[in-house]
């Protein structure tokens, strides 16, 4: 091999290298990007619910599930438990201050529930139309509580109401590998 043709591989081989560690910096620097992004992606596409205790003893629990299914939500994790009163107290800690605050804790650790999480776009603000307003009374027809709450206090579900909060709630619920998202 004579020296010409040795000069030109050696340029196209530094080229290649040059080209493979501007290709290698650029996607170390944007990875944390493109984490942000898929994670701001999954956020707004999950939604956190549970079927509260009232409902849970009026056999409401199939009929509710039926109605998120027929709303486009995929259930991607699902559990039926109970909450003690301390961790009732703890998921509603933002309401300490409230009147209702005591009430609400005896209510949502007086039975079993069912905790869920839920998969559309757009979930958390199209799970609120679904369910309706807190106060039943004031919930749109053919909403969930319209439907299946009771009071304002006993209103059948629960539903997230942030996308930062959905996915808060959703892992106060279910470790990593309880959810299939
Ligand atoms: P949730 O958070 O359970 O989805 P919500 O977001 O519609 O309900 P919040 O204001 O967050 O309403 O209140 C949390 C819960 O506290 C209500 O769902 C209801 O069970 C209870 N609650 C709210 N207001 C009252 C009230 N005035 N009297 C009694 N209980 C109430
Ligand atoms: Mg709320």
């Amino acid at each position: 091999m004579n020296r010409s043709s040795n000069i030109i591989d050696c340029k196209s081989n530094c080229f290649l290298t040059l080209l493979l560690n501007i290709l290698t910096i650029n996607f170390i620097h944007l990875q944390p990007l493109f984490k942000v992004t898929y994670k701001l992606y999954k956020m707004s596409n999950i939604t956190f619910t549970m079927i509260k205790p009232d409902a849970v003893r009026n056999g409401h629990i199939g009929a509710i599930l039926n109605k998120m299914n027929e709303g486009g939500f995929k259930i991607v994790a699902m559990k039926y438990t109970r909450l003690s009163k301390e961790k009732a107290g703890e998921f509603y800690e933002v309401h300490k201050e409230r009147p209702f605050y005591g009430e609400l804790v005896d209510f949502m650790s007086s039975g079993p529930i069912v905790a869920a999480v839920l998969q559309k776009d757009n979930a958390v603000e199209d799970f609120r139309t679904l369910i309706g307003a807190t106060n039943p009374a004031e919930a749109a027809e053919g909403t969930i509580r319209a439907l299946y709450a009771t009071s304002i206090g006993e209103n059948a579900v629960h539903g997230a109401d942030s996308d930062e909060n959905a996915l808060r709630e959703a892992n106060f619920h279910f470790s990593g590998t309880e959810m299939f998202m």
